[in-house]
C-alpha cells in the first residue's frame, strides 16, 4: 500500500522524536512491502517564526490532502519564549486547536498502558497493579463545555460567569460508534462515563450510548459516574478496557490515567474524524528543557505512528510489529533518561529509534 503522511515536526524535541518515528515507519514499510510518502508542514513556534502565524491555510490544505498526519510536539518555554507574548490566537497552541477544528477531529484516543518492564514508574501499590493494565480513553473533542456559549456579566451587582455544556444526539452517536469500534479491536468492553445523576447532557449521553450498544452485541457496556471513575482508576485500573466519555471528563480522566502509568514519554495519542483520517501525536509536550540534546524518549511518538497504521491504514499486523519491537527493546533493558532505573542501559533518542527499527 502507498500512503501519504503529512509530518509536523514542530518545536523543542518534536523534530528529534519524529525522526525516530519515521525511521521505524520506513523499516516497517520495507518489511511489509508498503511505501510511505512524507510531506512536511510547519506548525507552532516554528511557523510563527517563518510566517507570523502558528498554522497557515496552505499547511492545512497539505494536511487535508494526506491519509494521516504525524505530529511531534509544539510550543516553547511558556515563561521565557517570545511566542507567549503574542495574542492568544497567534501563540503556538492556537495551531493545534485550528488543525483539530479544520480536520474535524472529534474523537481523541489516549491509551494508558503499564508495561511490565516499567512497573516501577507506576505510583500505585503492587497488589493494585497486578499484571499491569492496558486501557484506552476515548474522549469527545469538539463539543461540550469547552465549545459551548460562555459569558461573564454583572448580575444584580455581582460579576457572574456562565459556561454551557451542550451535546446533541448526533455528536454523541458518532463518538459512541467510534468507541465501540475500537473496543471490537480490543477486549470488547466499554465503560461509558457521565454524570447522569445530575446533568441532562449526561442523561442524553447515556440514552444514545445504550442505543448504539445494540449494534455491538459482542461488546459489554457499563455506565459509570465520573466521580466513581476517578476513584476506580486508582483503586483498580485493570478493570478498564475502553473508557468512553465527553470532552471535559475525558480531559481530566486521561491525565489521571496517564499519571497512573507514570511514564509520560511512553504515551501515544490519536485524534480521528469520521473517515479513516487521523492526527497522531505523543501525549507529552515539546520538552524545551531537553530539546536538541538527544535525551528525549521517542517511544510515545513511535507508538503514535503504530496507532496511525492500526486506525487510519488498517495495518494491524504492521502496528503489532512496532508495538512488539518496543516491548522487546524495553525487555532487553534499554531506557532513555526519563524511564531509567538501576541496572538498565541508558540510551539516547536516536539510539532508541535505531533499537526499535532494528527489531521490526
Ligand atoms: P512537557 O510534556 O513538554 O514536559 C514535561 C516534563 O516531561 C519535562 O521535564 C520534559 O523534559 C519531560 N518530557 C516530556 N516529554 C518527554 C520525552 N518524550 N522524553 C523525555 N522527557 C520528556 O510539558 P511542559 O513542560 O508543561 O510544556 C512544554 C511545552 O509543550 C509548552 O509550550 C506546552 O504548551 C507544550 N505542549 C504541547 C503539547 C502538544 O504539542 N500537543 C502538549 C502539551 C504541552
Amino acid at each position: 500500500m502507498n500512503k501519504k503522511i503529512t509530518v509536523i515536526r514542530g518545536d523543542g524535541i518534536g523534530p528529534e522524536i519524529v525522526n525516530e518515528a519515521i525511521k521505524v515507519l520506513d523499516k516497517t514499510a520495507e518489511k511489509f512491502g508498503h511505501s510511505f510518502e512524507y510531506t512536511d508542514i510547519l506548525m507552532g513556534g516554528c511557523s510563527i517564526d517563518a510566517y507570523g502565524v502558528p498554522l497557515t491555510d496552505e499547511a492545512i490544505a497539505t494536511a487535508k490532502a494526506a491519509d494521516a498526519v504525524l505530529l511531534g510536539a509544539i510550543g516553547g518555554n511558556t515563561s521565557t519564549s517570545p511566542w507567549y507574548k503574542l495574542a492568544p490566537e497567534l501563540r503556538p497552541e492556537a495551531g493545534l486547536l485550528k488543525i483539530r477544528k479544520e480536520l474535524g477531529l472529534f474523537a481523541n484516543l489516549r491509551p494508558a498502558v503499564l508495561y511490565d518492564e516499567l512497573k516501577f514508574a507506576c505510583p500505585l501499590r503492587d497488589d493494585i497493579i497486578g499484571e499491569g493494565f492496558d486501557m484506552m480513553i476515548m474522549r469527545e473533542l469538539t463539543g461540550g463545555l469547552y465549545f459551548g456559549e460562555r459569558k461573564t456579566e454583572t448580575v444584580n451587582g455581582l460579576e457572574t460567569a456562565v459556561d454551557t455544556l451542550s451535546y446533541n444526539e448526533n455528536e454523541i452517536r458518532r463518538i459512541a460508534r467510534r468507541g465501540f469500534d475500537i473496543a471490537m479491536k480490543r477486549k470488547k468492553k466499554v465503560t461509558s462515563v457521565d454524570k447522569a445523576n445530575v446533568l441532562d447532557s449526561s442523561r442524553l449521553w447515556r440514552k444514545v450510548v445504550n442505543e448504539v450498544s445494540k449494534d455491538y452485541p459482542e461488546v459489554e457496556l457499563e455506565h459509570m459516574l465520573v466521580d466513581n471513575c476517578a476513584m476506580q482508576l486508582v483503586r483498580d485500573p485493570k478493570q478498564f478496557d475502553v473508557i468512553l466519555t465527553e470532552n471535559m471528563f475525558g480531559d481530566i480522566l486521561s491525565d489521571e490515567a496517564a499519571m497512573v502509568t507514570g511514564s509520560l514519554g511512553m504515551l501515544a495519542s490519536a485524534s480521528l474524524n469520521d473517515t479513516k483520517f487521523g492526527l497522531y501525536e505523543p501525549s507529552h509536550g515539546s520538552a524545551p528543557d531537553i530539546a536538541g540534546q538527544n535525551k528525549a524518549n521517542p517511544l510515545a511518538t513511535i507508538l503514535s505512528a503504530s496507532m496511525m497504521l492500526r486506525f487510519s491504514f488498517d495495518m494491524d499486523k504492521e502496528a503489532d510489529a512496532i508495538d512488539n519491537a518496543v516491548k522487546q527493546v524495553l525487555n532487553e533493558g534499554y531506557r532513555t533518561g526519563d524511564i531509567m532505573s538501576e541496572g538498565m542501559t541508558l540510551v539516547g533518542c536516536k539510539e532508541m529509534g535505531d533499537l526499535v527499527a532494528g527489531r521490526i
